[in-house]
């Protein structure tokens, strides 16, 4: 893959990347399925990424009709990998397994190991016999919507189709690599403004945050919405409010240190609650919520902004989804995508029906909220919330990272990238949105 590198470091042409072999092997971060025990007995704060996710050279599995390689300069961690790494709550085995009985081109994914990763910047390659829109030497980021275009649902929002998979997550050949496998329907032009670690950091968070909040498939923000967003400088949070912000809504954003809601705040969030400093106690024990304390938290939203929350932002799952559905506004949405803290949910029923809330369900993105998602970066109307790099011999640390949510933000990998900074096509239209934008999060970490 050195090849590769200094091939599109040097400027070649698509013609010249194309005329580069294939090596039959890559570097890549992977799980083993021989492992999948090897936490069985342990805490799962004891589990740790860096015992379980290797990096050494794995196989070159063959390119179908529909797919591209894709030098992979730099990746990111998404919790969907801390998810992997500790085997919770399933072994993604499992998924690979499905996957293999659906045909000769699944059959390649169901493996000993699983190469992990759902986000990447870089180059295609090589592209397969039935891909018309891309060819070697186009510059791309990855969304990780995986689905083929058999199922009919896939024709109307292809997040319904029966198929539908996270790549790198429920297929192999992540992007947490040298060399990714990907469909052509994954790509996206990157970022002409953004170096390889900035543009590789959105794929998967911003377009999830795009689909909750502004996608029809979502909770539709209007105008004067204040919306309640739990982890507003998380993966995802830290998109949530500059979506909010754009569209002319009333951000409250929930986080856990003064680091973070001064953080918060630089980013023009002005309603900001630390959470670990108001001490709430939503559960009195692992089995009883606090009505009290749901209300307290109610009082300290309406306190900042003058009214309850629109929306609400979820996905820390059962530690906040009580308190969640009781401070949403009569006929409020509370829009969820996961369940960070446990998914057995409970809330009290009664403030969901007699105040005619709604719960909704949000997954990913289609390809054409991903696409609308990454335009908005391309015209720096988004910025990456990449705070720090770790390179892909450190994968296992940088996922520790996340999982004890030590980080700010997206954390990046440097994969074939050999240093920070490059890959940056347009230095002028970066420098009119403005350096201090687009790495408020950098600057933070240091
Ligand atoms: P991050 O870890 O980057 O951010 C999550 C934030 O949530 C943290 O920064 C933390 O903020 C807050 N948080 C964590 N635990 C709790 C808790 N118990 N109570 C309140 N707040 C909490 O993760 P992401 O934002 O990338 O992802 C969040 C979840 O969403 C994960 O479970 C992930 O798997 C899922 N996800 C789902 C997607 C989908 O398509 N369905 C797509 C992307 C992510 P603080 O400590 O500052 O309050």
């Amino acid at each position: 893959m050195k090849q590769f590198c200094d091939a599109i470091l040097g400027g070649a042409t698509g013609e010249e990347l194309a005329a580069i072999p294939i090596p039959e092997s890559y570097r890549a971060a992977f799980v083993r399925r021989d492992e999948t025990e090897m936490f069985a007995d342990l805490q799962t704060s004891e589990k740790d990424p860096r015992r379980s996710l290797h990096v050494e050279e794995v196989a070159t599995p063959e390119l179908a009709p529909d797919e591209c390689y894709v030098a992979v300069m730099a990746s990111a961690i998404n919790f969907n990998t801390v998810w992997t790494s500790i085997f919770e709550p399933l072994a993604t085995f499992a998924f690979l397994g499905r996957l293999g009985r659906e045909g000769l081109w699944g059959k390649r994914h169901d493996l000993p190991y699983h190469v992990v990763g759902s986000d990447a910047s870089g180059v295609v390659v090589r592209t397969g016999s039935a891909v018309r829109s891309w060819r070697p030497g186009d510059r791309v980021v990855l969304h990780s919507n995986y689905v083929d275009s058999e199922d009919p649902q896939a024709h109307d929002d292809s997040m319904l189709a029966s198929n539908q998979r996270i790549w790198g997550f429920e297929t192999n050949f992540g992007g947490l690599a040298d060399l990714a496998v990907v469909r052509a329907s994954q790509l996206m032009r990157k970022p002409a403004h953004l170096s390889w670690e900035e543009a590789a950091v959105s794929g998967l968070c911003n377009c999830t945050a795009y689909r909750m909040l502004v996608s029809r498939n979502g909770a539709q923000m209007k105008q004067g919405d204040v919306v309640l967003i739990w982890g507003a400088t998380g993966g995802l949070g830290g998109y949530a409010v500059q979506y909010v912000l754009n569209g002319g809504g009333i951000p409250v954003g929930v986080v856990s240190s003064p680091a973070k809601a001064k953080l918060l705040a630089s980013m023009g969030c002005e309603a900001v609650i630390d959470r670990k400093a108001a001490a709430y106690g939503f559960w009195s024990d692992e089995g009883t919520q606090n009505e009290a304390e749901w209300r307290r938290f109610g009082k300290d939203i309406r306190s900042l902004v003058g009214d309850d929350p629109d929306i609400v932002f979820e996905h820390p799952g059962r530690e906040t989804m009580g308190a969640s559905v009781f401070v949403a506004k009569r006929a409020g949405t509370i829009i969820t995508c996961a369940a960070t803290s446990g998914y057995m949910i409970e809330y009290d029923n009664r403030h969901l029906w007699m105040k005619l809330k709604t719960i909704k369900s949000s997954h990913l993105a289609n390809y054409a909220e991903a696409w609308e998602a990454n335009k908005l970066i391309e015209r720096g109307r988004i910025h990456p919330r990449l705070s720090v790099v770790y390179p892909l011999s450190e994968v296992g640390e940088a996922t520790r990272q996340v999982q004890l949510n030590l980080h700010d933000g997206k954390v990046g990998v440097r994969c074939l990238a050999p240093e920070l900074g490059l890959g940056i096509d347009d230095p002028a239209f970066r420098e009119k949105i403005g350096e201090d934008k687009i790495t408020l999060f950098q600057r933070a970490a240091k």
